[in-house]
C-alpha cells in the first residue's frame, strides 16, 4: 500500500496492464525514460528533462496506474504524496512531509514524486476564505512545493508527477516554465480501448464461447476503465453466486458478461 512521503514496493505493473492510451504512454516514456536512458545526449544538446508532469482528465481512467508503470518499468523510485493524508490532523506539519519527500527522492534518484489528486495538496489559494491570509497550511504547501519544484536540478532526476480531475483547480503558479512544463490530457476509453480494458480485466477470468467482448465494448460508452473493471468484477462475482447457490461441489465455471447485470455460467473447465 501507499503511505504518505515515503518510498514504497510498487507492484509491478507492466505497460499492457493499461489498455489505450497509446498517445500518453508515449510520451510519459519520452518524459521520464529518454532523460535516463540518453543521460549524455540530453546534456550534450543542451536539452532539459521536464521537472514536472500534469496528468489530467476524468477520474477512474488510469491516471494512478500510469505513473506506477512508468516507475517500475524505468525503475525509479516512486513516492507519493495525497492531500488526504497530508491534512490530516494526525500528522501536523504538512510543509515538513513535503520537503521530507523531496529528499527522499534526491537520496533515491532517480524517483518520481506522486501528487495524487493534486488538486486537494496545492489548490487555488484563497478558496472560500475570501482573504489571503498568506499563512494557512495549503498556502505554505503551496509554497514549499513551489520552493522545491524550483530547487530541482536537471542533474537531480527528480521528476514531479501530478495527477487531478479538476486542472481548473489548480494555483496557476504551478503551471509556470520549470514547474509543470507538459500537461498530458488522459481521456476516457473509447471503444477500441474499452475492448483492450476488458481483455485485460478478464485475463484471469474463464469466458464462456459466446462472451462477445467486442461488443461489450461497443455498449458500454461513457465506461470509464474503473468501471469495466467493475463490470468484470461483478461478472465474476454473480457467477461465483450462482455456482454456490446452484450447487456447492460444480468443479469450475465460465463466466459469460454483459453489461446489463445478467451473468449466465456453464459447467465443465477448469475455473
Ligand atoms: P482517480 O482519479 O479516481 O484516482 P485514476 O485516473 O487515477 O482515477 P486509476 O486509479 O489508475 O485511475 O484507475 C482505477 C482502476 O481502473 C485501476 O485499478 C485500473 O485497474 C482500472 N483502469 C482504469 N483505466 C484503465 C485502463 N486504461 N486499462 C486497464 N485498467 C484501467
Amino acid at each position: 500500500s501507499m503511505t504518505r512521503g515515503f518510498q514504497v514496493q510498487v507492484d509491478q505493473m507492466k505497460w499492457d496492464d493499461v489498455g489505450g492510451l497509446e498517445d500518453v504512454k508515449k510520451r510519459l516514456k519520452q518524459a521520464v525514460e529518454w532523460p535516463l536512458r540518453y543521460k549524455n545526449s540530453f546534456q550534450r544538446l543542451g536539452l532539459k528533462p521536464p521537472r514536472g508532469i500534469l496528468l489530467y482528465g476524468p477520474p477512474g481512467c488510469s491516471k494512478t496506474t500510469l505513473v506506477k508503470v512508468i516507475a517500475s518499468s524505468a525503475n525509479v523510485s516512486f513516492l507519493s504524496i495525497n492531500g488526504a493524508q497530508l491534512y490530516s490532523p494526525f500528522v501536523g506539519d504538512s510543509e515538513k512531509v513535503v520537503r521530507t519527500t523531496f529528499q527522499k527522492a534526491r537520496a533515491s534518484a532517480p524517483a518520481i514524486i506522486f501528487l495524487d489528486e493534486t488538486e486537494a495538496i496545492v489548490g487555488k489559494r484563497n478558496m472560500g476564505n475570501g482573504g489571503s491570509s498568506g499563512d494557512s497550511v495549503q498556502e505554505r504547501v503551496l509554497s514549499s512545493l513551489l520552493n522545491e519544484m524550483d530547487g530541482v536540478e536537471s542533474a537531480d532526476s527528480v521528476l514531479v508527477v501530478g495527477a487531478t480531475n479538476r486542472p481548473d483547480m489548480l494555483d496557476a503558479a504551478l503551471m509556470r516554465p520549470g514547474r509543470f512544463d507538459q500537461a498530458l490530457y488522459v481521456p476516457p476509453p473509447d471503444e477500441k480501448a474499452r475492448l483492450e480494458i476488458l481483455k485485460i480485466h478478464t485475463k484471469h477470468i474463464p469466458l464462456d464461447v459466446d462472451v462477445d467482448l467486442p461488443n461489450i465494448a461497443k455498449r458500454t460508452n461513457y465506461y470509464t476503465g474503473a468501471d469495466l473493471q467493475n463490470v468484470c468484477r461483478e461478472a465474476a462475482m454473480v457467477a461465483l453466486r450462482k455456482l454456490n447457490t446452484a450447487a456447492n461441489v460444480l468443479p469450475a465455471l465460465h463466466a459469460i458478461m454483459i453489461p446489463e447485470n445478467a451473468v449466465l455460467i456453464k459447467q465443465g473447465a477448469e475455473a
